[in-house]
């Protein structure tokens, strides 16, 4: 019987995977207040109905699926996840999430069982930044942290955010509108995939998210002179191409031999002037991002890229500079509702793992409005953001599963 919920989620993740629901017939791409993202939130009022939920759309262009508790004046459990999609991504990112939501609520529904709090399911509107060059615009709003609206935001097509939300029947300057009054939110729950290959490599279907990731994103500028790559010896040069690779590999070197877990570290994007096979690389620009799962770890490790860069620098005469682009702190899950999901874990007879998360979620926006739990859901071959993203069904079965002891075990503890 739960493995019907649980194929029913994953099915209907699939169904939102294709026109109308995708603003393109070879690839899912469901940006932000899209017609693809109306379709889809038309598609998802009739499962939140048939699920018992009645549903509005908030200011922001949320869908909010509401299930009422036994009283109308009682807290708000609040799941959610995001229904946009990046470009060519894959059906399960965020989408999952919600869906899930809505089987746990029709799980609960069959039974006509009612808690002494309402639960909401929220399928948030921009996470990924899909359409606009902002993210997490819609959760921000229902946190209550958009002090300032952000202005100037048009998409690729030059349609601003303003027009985007008149064609959608909504207003902009009511953004701010869809705020939850904090007093009333008993804890945001959010059901992921994993996006990363962790749970895979232990064969475990299920992850306890301890918090998202503390982050620091520097861009390392190191000068150098650039010279002819024939005529200037090996000693004599102050090569900024051969000093960024040695504090790259370095870096990587550092934080592997840590054997601190969750703290990792990158360079995805490097820039060398003037870039000609044969002159001796003058300037070198380079980006470094580094996460740990605090913001000591964090913080001890950015005192260690200092010190690599400073050593190489001096070492090879190279003048650099490091600028701090993204400063990130670590979003921590709540304990409490950790450990009762890891009770629920336990009683669905899976293995218990607690694991940070790399990447950003609506569920750190969230912990602003009201304490946050998370739960992993293994991704095979860590795929996602791609066509290949998948999910195997037992796993999400093992999820459905442990929300439902999880919301049972948050009434018991009522
Ligand atoms: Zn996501």
């Amino acid at each position: 019987m739960i493995d019907e919920y649980g194929q029913r989620a994953v099915t209907r993740c699939e169904i939102l995977g294709k026109p109308p629901y995708s603003e393109s017939s070879e690839y899912l791409f469901r940006p932000y207040l899209s017609q693809a993202y109306k379709q889809s939130q038309h598609l998802l009022v009739q499962w939140m109905h048939e699920a018992g939920m009645t549903t509005h759309i908030d200011p922001a262009g949320n869908l909010i699926g509401r299930y009422a508790g036994q009283t109308s004046d009682g807290p708000i459990l609040v799941i959610g996840s995001h229904l946009d999609t990046v470009r060519n991504g894959g059906c399960f990112d965020g989408n999952l999430g919600i869906m899930l939501g809505i089987e746990v609520i029709d799980y609960f529904n069959r039974q006509q069982k009612r808690f002494s709090f309402g639960v909401d399911v929220i399928a948030f509107g921009d996470e990924e930044g899909s359409r606009f060059p902002v993210a997490m615009l819609t959760s921000k709003s229902v946190a209550g942290i958009l002090n300032e609206l952000p202005t100037g935001l048009k998409d690729k097509d030059g349609v601003t955010i303003e027009q985007a939300f008149e064609a959608f029947g909504l207003n902009y300057q009511d953004i701010q509108k869809a705020r939850y009054d904090p007093q009333k939110v008993l804890a945001y729950f959010e059901a992921h995939i994993e996006q990363g290959p962790v749970l895979e490599a232990e064969g475990l279907p299920l992850g306890i998210v301890t918090g998202i990731a503390s982050q620091y994103r520097f861009q390392v500028t190191l000068k150098g002179q650039a010279c002819h790559s024939g005529t200037t010896s090996m000693a004599l040069r102050k090569d900024a191409m051969a000093g960024a690779a040695e504090i790259i590999y370095k870096l990587e070197q550092c934080v592997d031999s840590c054997g601190q877990e969750g703290v990792v570290i990158t360079t995805g994007q490097i820039v060398a002037s003037p870039g000609a096979p044969n002159v001796i690389a003058g300037q070198v620009v380079f980006s470094i991002d580094l996460r740990a799962p605090t913001d000591a770890q964090r913080n001890e490790f950015a005192e260690k890229v200092n010190e690599i860069i400073e050593h190489i620098c001096r070492k090879r005469q190279l003048r650099h500079e490091l600028l701090i682009q993204h400063d990130l702190s670590a979003s921590l899950c709540n304990q409490d509702l950790m450990s009762l999901l890891e009770q629920a874990v336990k009683k669905v007879g899976v293995p218990v793992r607690y694991i940070t998360s790399g990447a950003g979620h609506d569920a750190m926006i969230l912990a602003h409005l009201a304490p946050t739990a998370m739960l992993f859901i293994q991704s095979p071959n860590g795929i996602s953001h791609s066509p290949d993203e998948t999910v195997r069904c037992n796993d999400v079965t093992a999820a459905l599963q442990t929300m439902i002891h999880f919301i049972e075990l948050k009434e018991g503890k009522k």
